[in-house]
């Protein structure tokens, strides 16, 4: 047999594959890998197998079904007064992961560098360097602000792009209008091309806008912006996602696009337009996650986790360096120890950083039914 070409040598399992293995393994409480345990709207269920019925089952065209791109188009003008047109600026895609992958392939290659924010979502990395690009970690602020000095100090004469993520995983930190302002201007002088993780968009508490780069002109000209119906409608499993970019972005990103993956599930897609046309079940998220959070952190209160803000997302951070017994551990050490012993699974920031960092912070996820909630918050309470 030949030698397999070594793409990613360094590059282990995903931690949230990793983290749900050992919860399953230890009947723990899985507050790691971010998924809903509860249900979708049962009429969105009802959808798909009215469109599969209605023989809605071939290819859809390789950007998306039709209405699904309208919808889409329409909802980002209605939210954020951008006009993109849903026939050339919209492509429907396998999740938010595809569109991420799809769109650094479309605007970076051999020697660029592509900054990411660190703490990062853990498919940038693997994902820019498939490119053949080289990810710059950039460091937050201590408390999980966008820190535009660094940003600054990190762009060589070779970056070509940046990736955004906000709301934040896993910080739980949400973007300001500043901002975005200030990486519009970034972006403009050093000519970068923006990647915009914004899967989170309608998760953002306390009243806040979510600000997307769809709201400033000039930094939508040069942004892909990805989004997933997964998160914003407790369907994480059926990975259908969206970018949206404008023209000659939108082309790169199809010319690799309908090769690699050409167009994804078309019974889901016809479901997902149909229930897009009503904005109640997305106007309803923040709050519906804003209630959780607010419960999940009371119920934590008394407990020696200190937590940190959570302005968006559904994940909340927590400091355990207090913990008396283990909470001098690395991360990835405290988060299988919480799991095995305590009975809750959590996710190590430190995996978030090309140089792990050990700063005593692991995310819970808290898109949990209330009762699910309760048990993990009991199990915490044992933590001295
Ligand atoms: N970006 C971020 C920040 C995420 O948390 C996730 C996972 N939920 C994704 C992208 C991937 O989304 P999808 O499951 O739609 O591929
Ligand atoms: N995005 C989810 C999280 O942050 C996990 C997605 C995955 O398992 N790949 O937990």
């Amino acid at each position: 047999m030949p030698a397999l070409p070594a793409k990613l040598p360094n590059t282990g399992t995903t931690i949230f594959t990793v983290m749900s293995a050992l919860a399953a393994e230890h009947g723990a409480v899985n507050l790691g890998q971010g998924f809903p345990d509860f249900g979708a709207d049962p009429a969105l269920l009802q959808a798909v197998t009215e469109a599969m019925a209605a023989g809605h089952n071939q290819y859809p065209p390789m950007t998306g079904v039709p209405a699904l791109r309208l919808g889409v188009a329409a909802k980002l003008n209605a939210l954020y007064g951008a006009a993109y047109d849903a026939d050339r600026d919209i492509t429907i895609t396998a999740g938010g992961t595809q569109g991420l992958i799809t769109a650094l392939h479309a605007c970076v290659g051999a020697g660029d560098e592509v900054l990411i924010i660190e703490p990062a979502y853990d498919s940038y990395d693997p994902a820019i360097r498939l490119a053949g690009a080289v990810p710059v970690g950039v460091p937050m602020t201590m408390d999980y602000r966008l820190d535009w000095a660094a940003v600054r100090a990190a762009i060589t004469p070779r970056t070509r792009a940046l990736v955004l993520n906000t709301p934040h995983n896993p910080s739980g930190r949400v973007a300001t209008a500043d901002d975005l302002r200030e990486l519009e201007r970034l972006a403009e002088q050093h000519d970068l091309f923006v990647v915009s993780d914004e899967v989170y968009e309608h998760m953002v508490f306390d009243g806040a806008p979510h600000q997307s780069v769809a709201r400033y002109p000039a930094l939508r000209e040069r942004s892909f912006l990805v989004s997933s119906f997964g998160k914003n409608f407790h369907v994480t499993g059926w990975k259908v996602g969206f970018v949206a970019a404008p023209p000659t972005l939108s082309a790169a990103f199809r010319r690799l696009h309908q090769y690699t993956v050409f167009t994804v599930h078309t019974p889901t897609q016809h479901a997902l337009a149909a229930y897009l046309a009503d904005p109640a079940p997305w106007q309803a998220l923040s709050a519906f996650y804003q209630a959780k959070r607010d419960a999940f952190r009371a119920a934590l209160d008394g407990t020696p986790l200190k937590l940190l803000p959570c302005e968006g997302t559904y994940f909340q951070t927590v400091d355990y360096r207090a913990v008396s017994t283990h909470g001098a551990l690395p991360e990835l050490d405290f988060a299988r120890w919480l799991t095995t012993e305590i009975g809750v699974a959590a996710i190590p920031l430190s995996v978030f950083y090309q140089q792990p960092q050990q700063r005593g912070h692991v995310r819970f996820c808290f898109a949990k039914r209330d009762d699910t909630l309760a048990e993990a918050a009991q199990r915490l309470a044992r933590l001295g």
